[in-house]
């Protein structure tokens, strides 16, 4: 049973890995920021199964946010074994569109925000001499995305993250590795309209849209595995080969 801290997990990819991995027993922490009646109806349904989950509204762009958030787990879990860092935002504009505003909220919400997770749990982990990080980065991040420059190069950051704090941590037995989705249905897509989705699924060789149980299928590899770290996971059903 391990202790488990999963971020923006109040919908979509994040809710379906805070469900499943409380199921199998593992004491889940639901990082949420907007979303508190969701994150609210999550743990409630899960009570009603007889599982408990603590659930801790955070805006993890905020460095005094994430610390109240891991201060939090360290006191109810005492060892934190597990960090998903899944919370995210996509926006689709033009380059010349963007804002500073807009690049700020991107790479704060979704490259800044993992600094401050890892910085944070990292003395709890390197106490233990063990750990499992895994950064939910994208696809998008290793070919580009038209009108989803700023979003791409935030996850080619976690990427680059994944792969340098491997080198560094590895010596404490502190694995960090990303999951790159492919396009995943969740309400993050809800602005791809159906023509969109068939080709998609068209130019897919398993020929359908992933799931967010394909990604919780590879969390839990990950999370089990003891000599996987620094790796890049495609979990995109072909699309990118
Ligand atoms: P989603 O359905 O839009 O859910 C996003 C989650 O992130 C929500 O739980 C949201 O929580 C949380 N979040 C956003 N900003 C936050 C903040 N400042 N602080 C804390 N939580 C925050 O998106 P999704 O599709 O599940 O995506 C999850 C991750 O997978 C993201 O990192 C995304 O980039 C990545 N991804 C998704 C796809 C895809 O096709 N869906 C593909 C590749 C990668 P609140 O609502 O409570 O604020």
């Amino acid at each position: 049973m391990k202790n488990i801290i999963i971020t923006g997990g109040s919908r979509g990819i994040g809710k379906c890995l805070v469900e499943n991995f409380a199921k199998e027993g593992h004491n889940v922490i639901l990082n949420y920021n907007k979303s508190e009646k969701q994150a609210k109806q999550i743990k409630a349904n899960l009570e009603e199964q007889g599982i408990k989950i603590e659930i801790v509204k955070a805006d993890i762009s905020k460095r005094e946010d994430v610390k109240k958030l891991i201060k939090f787990a360290t006191k109810k879990m005492k060892n934190i074994d597990v960090l998903i860092n899944n919370a995210g935002i996509a926006k689709l504009q033009m380059f010349q569109d963007v804002t500073e505003e807009d690049w700020d909220e991107i790479m704060n919400t979704n490259l800044k925000s993992i600094y401050y997770t890892i910085q944070e749990v990292m003395p709890n982990m390197i106490n233990q001499k063990s750990g499992c990080i895994i950064n939910i980065s994208s696809m998008w991040g290793i070919v580009g995305a038209s009108c989803e420059a700023v979003y791409a190069a935030s996850k080619a950051g976690m990427d680059a993250i994944t792969k340098s704090l491997a080198k560094e941590f590895g010596p404490s037995h502190i694995r960090v590795n990303s999951i790159a989705p492919g396009v995943i249905n969740t309400e993050m897509n809800s602005v791809l309209d159906e023509k969109i989705k068939e080709e998609l699924k068209k130019d897919t060789p398993l020929e359908r849209i992933g799931e967010p149980i394909d990604i919780y299928r590879c969390a839990k590899w990950l999370i089990e595995d003891e000599f996987t770290t620094g790796q890049v996971i495609s979990i995109n059903g072909g699309y990118v080969i």
